[in-house]
């Protein structure tokens, strides 16, 4: 259909590749079901394919189901749906399938918001750069939906009553906010003015079919915008092996997804196998009749060539080993045989090392790229994609929690010893926040043993939640345990004639000149030494027993104004001191800091400390002669 392709000096663009993602139950078959046309009308389903896999649908037929007018140009000649729900094989190849795809439909029930296999896909989906739109399905579930079958959804919404209206308005903004929360940001798409950054949402329902046009505009008309480079039709051959048939009459046939290039009968061609590399010569491409079901039986339709983006069986000899989602690589007269059997092999390699390590549960190659550091937290889930889910959250939530080690599967022993390394190195951290997977007995008891906390939650949001709450409480019961022995800097300037008691207790009037009092500050003043060698002495007066304002209400701590102190002596010394004969009114009253001080206050009481209270305490250190 050369019509629908932009003509002039614009690249010739190939079908985008979409498949379709979601949680269990989110409706994916449906959508699909509906995509596809299963529903549409006999007359409606013009030019539909069914490829192997996969489903064709051309731009001529998404414009005759949209109201798309016929002046408006498509830039692509149809849209490939790979049959994801249905088909098992791609879910076996998760990223190696999925790196197939131009773009995602994630399938969100409406009513259930984001799910865990969610999640999964949108982490999935981030890793390997794929675009994708989110299909917000089950409007019609909205309790008082006004049935209008496959229009679109700005239309529907129109017409529902202000109950739905807000109901779906409040549901959508859930939605939205779950989103966020796992660091997408996302728009339902007929308010979205920036399409290249924040993802579309577009509402629908698989059951009567709204919202679906809109779906299928955005996939042919917005995505060729956002992937231009990507889609250009490229001669070079690009195909991945879907999954290899063992059939009763052709023998064994490997399904595959042409993704650019053209494949023809007769092409040498290489596949992957776990023996290493197979060089055969394509001897037919099949594809199955039109709409007819893929399991259907009866004939199939054979092809001289097929040209991207379709999907395809081909028979050939020596394919009954080939690899799931590997690449099928095509050798033209003239190309090195023996660089390209290399490649292959290397892609073999790749494949054998994933497939392992996927059926180990452990790591596969791209967790990699989460960061890990010397002093953070240990965190644990069943997943690579809710284990980036968690770490996303910890790095969007308002403490920047760092990472120091990560594992999958169930917590044992061994994880509690190493997270354990933290009750040395930073108490804060020693956690392992544990999603989705078993703790093992053991390793509960050892944690208690060690005082390692071990924090599990049904949400990646309440498990962060928890962890957060867990530290304030940490902190709270550090500052109970140093309050004695923090030390808030101020100087204070004693008010002449308002000294009411000169001895043990020291009883006054102070203007709070700098800082912050509190009761319990220990306080001191500075005389000149006759001694040359020390230019001042240090005379300690005891600590801020009981304090009161000018209205005589008990404080216990102020940051101006005048203020009526006691100074209560511990020593016999501070005792013996007193106004008129040690020191006075031109005697400034400051907080008696020290080294130690100073720290417990840098420990674990920051955030009640202030700019210009560091600053008179770095001041207050050189009078000390603190180092
Ligand atoms: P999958 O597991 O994601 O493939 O989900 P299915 O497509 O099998 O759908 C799960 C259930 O939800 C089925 O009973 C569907 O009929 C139902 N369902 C799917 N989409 C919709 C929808 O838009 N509206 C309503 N009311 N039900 C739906």
């Amino acid at each position: 259909d050369t019509q629908d392709v932009a003509s002039g000096d614009e690249k010739e663009l190939r079908a985008p590749i979409c498949c379709i993602l979601g949680h269990v139950d989110a409706g994916k078959t449906k959508l699909l079901d509906c995509i596809r046309g299963t529903h549409v009308q006999e007359r409606e389903a013009g030019g539909i394919t069914q490829q192997i896999g996969a489903t064709y649908l051309p731009a001529e037929n998404i414009r005759d189901r949209t109201s798309l007018k016929a002046e408006t140009a498509i830039k692509v000649p149809g849209l490939l749906v790979i049959d994801t729900p249905g088909h098992e094989s791609f879910s076996k190849m998760r990223s190696r399938g999925l790196s197939m795809c131009d773009v995602a439909v994630v399938v969100v029930d409406i009513m259930k918001g984001l799910e865990k296999q969610t999640v999964e896909s949108l982490h999935l989906l981030r890793r390997h750069n794929v675009s994708f739109i989110v299909a917000l399905n089950k409007v019609d579930r909205l309790y008082g939906w006004k049935e209008c079958t496959n229009a679109p959804i700005v239309e529907a919404l129109k017409k529902q009553s202000d109950d739905v209206k807000r109901e779906y308005k409040w549901r959508l903004t859930k939605v939205v906010t779950d989103f966020k929360e796992n660091g997408f940001n996302t728009a339902p798409y007929y308010e979205n003015n920036k399409k290249k950054k924040v993802v579309n949402i577009v509402p629908t329902s698989a059951e009567s079919g709204e919202g679906v046009p809109d779906l299928l505009l955005l996939l042919v008309r917005w995505l060729p915008d956002i992937i231009t480079d990507k889609l250009a039709y490229d001669d070079t051959v690009e195909c991945t092996v879907l999954e290899v048939n063992e059939h009763k009459d052709l023998g064994t046939t490997v399904d595959v997804v042409l993704i650019n290039g053209v494949l023809r009968q007769g092409d040498q061609v290489i596949v992957c196998t776990k023996q290493g590399p197979v060089t055969t010569i394509i001897r037919d491409l099949l594809t199955p009749h039109p709409m007819k079901e893929l399991k259907a039986k009866g004939a199939y339709k054979h092809h001289k060539e097929v040209r991207a983006a379709q999907g395809v069986k081909i028979v050939a000899r020596g394919l009954q080993y080939a690899m799931a989602g590997t690449s099928l690589i095509v050798v033209k007269p003239g190309d090195d045989l023996r660089q390209a059997e290399a490649a292959a092999m290397q892609e073999i390699d790749m494949a054998i090392r994933t497939t392992d390590e996927n059926e180990k549960g452990t790591k596969t190659q791209e967790v990699s790229s989460i960061k890990t550091c010397k002093e953070g937290i240990y965190v644990q889930a069943s997943s690579v994609g809710t284990l980036e889910a968690i770490i996303a959250h910890l790095k969007s939530s308002s403490v920047d929690i760092p990472v120091y080690a990560w594992n999958l599967g169930p917590v044992y022993k061994q994880d509690v010893m190493k997270a354990s390394a933290m009750l040395k190195r930073k108490e804060e951290y020693a956690v392992i926040l544990a999603f989705d997977v078993k703790v093992m007995p053991e390793a509960s008891a050892l944690a208690a043993e060690s005082g390692l906390k071990i924090i599990t939650a049904d949400t990646v949001y309440r498990l962060v939640n928890i962890y957060t709450e867990h530290i304030k409480g940490l902190k709270e019961a550090k500052k109970m345990q140093f309050a004695a022995e923090a030390v808030f800097p101020c100087t204070l300037k004693i008010l002449p004639n308002r000294v009411y008691h000169s001895k043990d207790p020291i009883v006054c009037d102070v203007e709070v000149v700098e800082g912050v009092v509190k009761v319990g500050t220990p306080i001191c003043v500075f005389t000149p030494s006759k001694d040359k060698s020390k230019n001042i002495i240090v005379h300690s007066l005891g600590r801020i027993s009981s304090m009161q304002t000018s209205n005589g209400n008990q404080i216990f701590s102020a940051r101006n104004g005048v203020v009526a102190i006691k100074i209560s002596g511990d020593s016999p010394q501070e005792k013996s001191r007193s106004y008129g004969w040690h020191f006075d009114s031109s005697n400034e009253l400051v907080s008696e800091i020290s080294r130690r001080s100073i720290d417990v206050l840098k420990e674990c009481f920051r955030d009640e400390m202030r700019a210009e209270n560091w600053q008179l305490i770095s001041r207050l250190k050189t009078q000390f002669k603190i180092a």
